[in-house]
This record gives structure tokens, C-alpha cells and sequence, in this order.
């Protein structure tokens, strides 16, 4: 007889993987045991050798669904003569903790029997097992067990009890277990948060949904605002309570072939639909005239973002409304996180929603929805949030713990252990109070669950960011150094984090809104020269004056007249009189900045899309970040093969001939779409150009293409081909948003090297 410890790390906790392991002893007859501890989970194997082995392939091989093993190591261990297998209860051991499964979408077992009228949980809008449910959300401490989430005040009664002690259950210990006599209940609060005397609340509110009105739905990770999306006087009200004149609202669709009617939907993006994390996935349109929505959830749009219901509740909302698909937008103020507490949304939302459905389970992790968009068959997130966090990612170096605070606009904080970096999920912007004290709760959370305590921090070189002052307060606090690091560089650093890629020399393009150069210009249209601990700026795009600051990122004309102003001098105003009518004596006092060549000047990449839209007649207005350039990569009109042509002179990427193109372009009366198609077109050989040269120069192959606008998928589609052509080799941002919301993973990597080498020199 032989015996080996087995060793199983990655996502193995909560996803029901000790009576997995058990039903595989069974099967393979082995002795021992399985338990939980706090990193991860540890078999005691006892039988001949090759069985032990097969025993492991097929630990391997059949993880149920939710788990994600990173690693399975085993060695000989004396054996103990053990008479059967058992599962030993988890151990509040001291120490690490392993990494903990994300709320997980209601899996097909749970939705037969919610539908079942038999089934002890018919349309019970709570039933989980071990496969699906919330995690992340209801978790106050670890080890995962029901005592330390918010299910702690709700006593199992004896039907669930004998489930949750029973190995062969499918809801063998899974935590939320939970049925109509003993789990949490939803209500319906009225428009003024009173309650509503109803025998069944969400038949109620179902009715309300039907009848047009605005219900905030409670689900995993917070509130939904939730509407008919097909009526659309209801998308009017909705808007204009919101006061969200044009931002998209994305669709829960009752079922992937709703999706189907609606959008484009290719295998990979029906996955993902489909996955356990249930993201919103961002979908091109179709022209479908037996169902068209109101253009008002999307306007000037070709894209919409679509999710599956993921939660018992969602699946019972398409049930007795019988809708296709309902608006399910963030509950929250603007650029908030999303809310999740019942008091807190009644007082937010007031006047907003119709009424309130609500429950009696705490959220403990407020989580919004996750966005991303497939390119080449993988998902590209673009918010990384419900069903991601609190998942780990693994860094090419391991060093002591360090605390990277992020950027500003999209607020998120990476925390690392050894080689694995935590991100927190997307925690809304932290100029806002709400985002502030949400970054210090999750991180509090964050810190007692990974028992670390961080050696270094690490911040945005902007000194006036909240997450500088975060960072610059913990430091004090903690007594450990802070470092910095330019905005564009922990970018680029993100995608070799993610990657793994090694310390070697690669060319970053780092395109996006804006971030602080330390130069006292503004950056965002970068070619950076990067390694772990330093970078060279090789070159950039032509800086133009940011005409009235952060005011130009919302009034697009502005940016247009000051391009303009690049291009023609003082002629600029004459070139398209009527964009700047209504802008009277501003105008000319814009001009006079761009004349003068005033701070701050910027190679903004998002502004130079914003200008083109706005002289392009597509938009000049920035109600929602990005609009502009989501309006003009809406335009693109594919037939066109042209492209304008951008200048490269001395490591600058000049895009000066493109506006007297696109000027030449618009006197000839050529339509907005021909310029938006031959301005991505000339933007992406620009890059390819300017990359190819620098690379060539510099000896490099590897390419980093990383910043807000490689969101943009046609930009991100001719620059991976042209890239590839050149025989040169991209890597992109995929399961780390492209976006601010990046750049923590980045800053830690920094970090975690710079730890080193301090170690390093000191000894
Ligand atoms: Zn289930
Ligand atoms: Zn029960
Ligand atoms: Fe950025």
C-alpha cells in the first residue's frame, strides 16, 4: 500500500470540491481524507500507486465547472492504514488563505428545479449548490464557510441541513444553501421605500416591469435598475430621470437566442455569454426588422452589451413578464459604484425607480457587472468585476507583498502575495466620496483575507490623484516606501504582468485619454521603450494644446479648433465656421491659446478622436467617456479602403495632414463614414509605422498595445494585422482591462521589482 499528499491550489473553495474529490475516491477506492485550508485544498491518498496516479488525472480532468486548479503537486507520505475516505470540516487555521471562487451564474441543475412545480424550491429566487451562486458577494471572512458569510443569520431547516451533511448532495456544504422556509426573502418597497403588502413581491414588481415602470432589482453584487427595454417611452423616462441622455444601456436578454435576434453572436461570444462569470459582452448590432428596439438604448451606437440572466431572480423577471430583454443598468449615482445596501439605494434612487425589490441578504462584496468584448475568439474585459474578482493573477516575479492604488477615472487597487496579484473590482471614480470609502473597505477586506502586509506601495505619478493620496497616506501609516511611476509605463508594465513576459526591452504603445507626464504636458499617445524598472519615451503623437484643460474632454469643438489651429494656423476658425457658431467670443479666445501654444499641451490619443468625431459632424459632445470615439468607430463605414496619411518626423507621429485631409475630404461633401473608416485606417498605419521604425531602431520585436483606446476593436484589429505583417509580435490587455482600471496590476509589478533590487543592495 502506498500513500500521497496531494496538494490542489487555485479556485478549489466553494465550487464543491471536497465532495468531488470524495465521489472520485469512491470510484477509484481510495482511503483518506480531503480537507480545506488556507491554501487551498489537501488529500490524504492511500492505495496502490497507480491508482493513486489515476485518482490525480482525474482530479485533473473532471474539475466540476467554477474550479480553476492552478496546481497540483504530490509527494510519499507514510500511510496510516486509514478504513474509508471522509471530508474534514474546514480549519480556521492561521496563516494564508487561498484564492476564493467569484459569484458564480445559476447553473442548469438550479434552473430545472427553480422551474420544477415539484421541486421543494420551485420559483425560489435563492437556489444555489455547489456548482453556482453568489461567493465573492456574501463573503465576510475566511476560510469560505456559512458562519462567515451573510448567510450566517439564516438557520438551515432540516431539509437543507440534511443536504448540506450529506456528501453525495449536490449541496453537500454549499454555503448560501437555502430554501423558502429558512433562507433570505424578497420584498417590494414602493417609490418611497415603503413597504408593500403583497403575497408575492416579485410577481408584483413583474407586473410593474410589464405596465412600463422603473424597478431597482437587489441581485448578487448590488442593485439593478430594470425596465422594458422594448417599450420605448419607458427608455424616455428612464433617461431622463437618470439624466443620461445618450450613454447605452445594456440588456439582460431572456435567452441566447433573444441575443441572436438582437446581435451578431459567433461561438466565442455565446461562450461567454454562457461562462459562470456571465459578463456583458459588447456585440455588433444587427439590422433585424422583425425586432427592432427603440434606438434610444443605444444611440449612434453599433454595438449593445448584452448578459444572460445570472441570478434565480432574473430567470423568474423573463418568466412572469415574458419581455425579451430589460434594461439592466447599474443601480448607482453617476460614475459611483454600483449599490448594494437596501436603505442606501432607497435614498439614492428615489425618484428614479418605481419601486424597489429587495431582499434580506447583506452584500458584503458590492460587484458590478464585468464588460468586455471578444477579439480573436478571447474576451478583452473592459470592467473587471462580478464573477472575476477576487480571482488571482500571476506575476512573472515573486517578491514581499506591495499595494498598487491605480489611477483615478476607473478605481482599482492591486494587492500581491508572493507571485499573485489581487485586483479589487472596478470601485467607480474616485474623485466621488462613495468610490473612496468603498477603496478602503475592500482593501481592509482584502488585507485580512490575504494576511499580508505590504512593503512597499506604489501610485500614478499624478500628484494631485486620490489614489496618490491614498498611497501617500498608507505609506506614512505603514512606514513603508512609496514609489511612483509615470501613468503610460505601469500601463505597458500591466500587459507584461499579464503575460509573464520577461525583463527584455519592448516596445509599448500606450494610447488613451490622458495621464500625467511628469513633463508638465499631458501624455496619451505613447511609444515607450519599457523594462521592469524603467522606461524610455521613444516618441509620441504630436502635442497640441488642450484648450480650457478638462472642459476639452467634454466640449469635443474644442479639441477640433485646436487641431485645427495645428493644421492651418490662423485660418483655423474659417475651415468649419458653423462647428463654432455658438461658441461667440470664446472662440477667439481659444484660438488665442492655441496660438500662444499654452500648457497644458497633450498628445492625447482619445482627444484626437474626439476632435476628428467633432469635425466629422458625428459628435462633439462627451456626455459619457468615450462617446466620441465610440461614435466614430461606430461609423466606420468597412467598404472604404483608404487611409489618411499621418507624418512621422523625428519620433513624432503627426497628425496635423490628417486634418487637412479630413478638411479636403469634408469640402468635397465625402460622408462621415468614409472620413471615420479612412481616419482608423490611417491611425492604425500611422502606429504600425511609427512601430516598425522605433522597433527596427532599437533592436526590438516584442509590442505592448495597451491604454483605454485599444478598446476600440477596429483600431485594435488593423493594428494587431499590420503588426503581424511586419513580422513583429503583439501582445494586448485581455483578462486585465486595456483601460485605468490596468493600470494596479502594472504598478505592482513595478513595485515588486523595486522591492528586490532595494533587497538587493542593501545585502
Ligand atoms: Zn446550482
Ligand atoms: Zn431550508
Ligand atoms: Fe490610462
Amino acid at each position: 500500500m502506498d500513500a500521497r499528499e496531494i496538494r490542489i491550489k487555485g479556485i478549489v473553495q466553494g465550487v464543491g470540491f471536497r465532495p468531488f474529490v470524495y465521489r472520485l475516491a469512491r470510484r477509484f477506492d481510495i482511503k483518506g481524507k480531503v480537507l480545506n485550508d488556507t491554501e487551498g485544498v489537501l488529500i490524504f491518498a492511500e492505495a496502490e500507486l497507480a491508482r493513486i496516479d489515476s485518482f490525480i488525472r482525474a482530479i485533473r480532468d473532471e474539475a466540476p465547472r467554477p474550479a480553476a486548479i492552478n496546481e497540483i503537486l504530490s509527494h510519499s507520505v507514510e500511510p496510516t492504514g486509514a478504513s474509508d475516505f471522509t471530508i474534514v470540516p474546514s480549519e480556521h487555521a492561521e496563516g494564508e488563505v487561498t484564492s476564493m471562487s467569484p459569484d458564480i451564474a445559476t447553473c442548469e441543475n438550479c434552473l430545472a428545479e427553480l422551474f420544477d412545480i415539484d421541486d421543494r424550491r420551485y420559483g425560489y429566487p435563492f437556489i444555489n449548490c455547489t456548482h453556482c451562486g453568489p461567493r465573492y458577494s456574501i463573503i465576510r471572512g475566511l476560510p469560505y464557510d456559512r458562519p462567515q458569510t451573510s448567510m450566517a443569520i439564516f438557520e438551515m431547516c432540516d431539509d437543507c441541513r440534511t443536504e448540506y451533511e450529506e456528501v453525495l448532495d449536490r449541496r453537500f456544504h454549499a454555503q448560501p444553501n437555502a430554501c423558502e422556509l429558512c433562507g433570505p426573502r424578497y420584498s417590494l418597497l414602493d417609490g418611497a421605500g415603503e413597504p408593500v403588502k403583497c403575497s408575492d413581491p416579485i410577481f408584483e414588481a413583474c407586473n410593474m416591469l410589464s405596465d412600463g415602470k422603473v424597478v431597482a432589482v437587489k441581485g448578487i453584487g448590488g442593485f439593478h435598475l430594470m425596465a422594458d427595454a422594448t417599450n420605448p417611452a419607458t427608455v424616455e423616462i428612464l433617461r431622463d430621470r437618470k439624466r443620461r441622455p445618450s450613454k447605452p444601456f445594456a440588456l439582460m436578454v431572456r435567452d441566447i437566442g433573444v441575443a441572436k435576434m438582437l446581435c451578431e453572436v459567433s461561438d466565442a461570444e455565446a461562450d461567454e455569454l454562457g461562462s459562470p462569470a456571465a459578463p456583458i459582452v459588447l456585440l455588433k448590432l444587427r439590422k433585424n426588422p422583425a425586432f427592432e428596439l427603440p434606438s434610444s438604448i443605444a444611440p449612434g451606437l453599433d454595438q449593445l452589451g448584452l448578459f444572460l440572466p445570472y441570478a434565480p431572480v432574473h430567470y423568474l423577471l423573463f418568466a412572469a413578464t415574458g419581455l425579451p430583454c430589460l434594461i439592466a443598468t447599474s443601480g448607482n449615482r453617476r460614475d459611483e459604484p454600483i449599490a448594494c445596501d437596501n436603505d442606501e439605494v432607497v435614498r439614492d434612487l428615489q425618484g428614479i425607480a418605481d419601486a424597489f425589490l429587495v431582499h434580506n441578504r447583506d452584500i458584503v462584496g458590492r460587484t458590478d457587472d464585468s464588460v468586455g468584448f471578444i477579439f480573436e475568439d478571447n474576451l478583452i474585459l473592459v470592467r473587471r468585476s462580478r464573477g472575476y474578482v477576487p480571482k488571482s493573477s500571476e506575476l512573472p516575479l515573486s517578491g514581499p507583498p506591495v499595494l498598487a492604488t491605480g489611477a483615478d477615472l476607473k478605481g482599482c487597487f492591486a494587492l500581491t502575495r508572493r507571485k499573485d496579484a489581487f485586483l479589487s473590482p472596478y470601485l467607480g471614480d474616485l474623485t466621488g466620496e462613495k468610490s473612496v470609502e468603498l477603496f478602503e473597505e475592500v482593501l481592509e477586506r482584502y488585507l485580512s483575507w490575504l494576511k499580508v502586509k505590504p512593503e512597499a506601495l506604489v501610485c500614478d505619478l499624478h500628484p494631485d490623484y486620490m489614489s496618490t493620496v491614498l498611497a501617500e497616506k498608507y505609506s506614512n501609516q505603514w512606514g513603508v516606501p512609496l514609489y511612483r511611476i509615470q501613468h503610460h509605463f505601469a500601463h505597458a508594465l500591466s500587459v507584461m504582468a499579464e503575460f509573464n513576459l520577461p525583463d527584455e526591452p519592448c516596445l509599448a504603445v500606450a494610447l488613451d485619454g490622458h495621464g500625467y507626464g511628469g513633463d508638465g504636458t499631458i501624455w496619451g499617445g505613447e511609444f515607450l521603450l519599457t523594462r521592469y524598472d524603467e522606461f524610455e519615451r521613444l516618441g509620441h503623437i504630436f502635442q497640441v494644446p488642450q484648450l480650457g484643460g478638462d472642459k476639452a474632454a467634454i466640449d469635443t469643438r474644442r479639441m477640433a479648433l485646436s487641431w485645427l489651429y495645428a493644421a492651418f494656423g490662423e485660418d483655423a476658425l474659417q475651415r468649419v465656421p458653423k462647428l463654432f457658431e455658438n461658441l461667440g467670443g470664446e472662440a477667439d479666445l481659444l484660438l488665442d491659446i492655441a496660438r500662444r501654444n499654452l500648457p497644458p499641451t497633450t498628445s492625447s490619443t482619445g482627444r484626437l478622436f474626439d476632435a476628428v468625431a467633432c469635425l466629422a459632424g458625428i459628435c462633439c459632445e462627451n456626455t459619457f467617456e468615450g462617446e466620441c470615439p465610440q461614435k466614430l468607430m461606430a461609423a466606420v463605414d468597412f467598404s472604404e479602403k483608404n487611409a489618411y496619411d499621418f507624418a512621422i518626423t523625428s519620433n513624432i507621429l503627426d497628425p496635423r495632414p490628417v486634418i487637412t485631409q479630413i478638411i479636403a475630404d469634408i469640402e468635397s461633401g465625402v460622408s462621415a463614414n468614409i472620413i471615420a473608416a479612412k481616419f482608423h485606417r490611417g491611425l492604425a498605419h500611422g502606429i504600425v509605422e511609427m512601430a516598425a521604425k522605433l522597433c527596427d531602431e532599437h533592436s526590438l520585436t516584442g509590442i505592448l498595445l495597451t491604454g483605454g483606446v485599444f478598446q476600440n476593436r477596429v483600431l485594435l484589429e488593423l493594428v494587431v494585422n499590420g503588426l503581424r505583417k511586419r513580422k513583429l509580435k503583439p501582445h494586448w490587455n485581455r483578462s486585465i482591462p486595456p483601460g485605468d482600471a490596468g493600470v494596479a496590476l502594472g504598478q505592482a509589478l513595478f513595485g515588486i521589482n523595486k522591492l528586490r533590487a532595494d533587497d538587493r543592495d542593501n545585502s
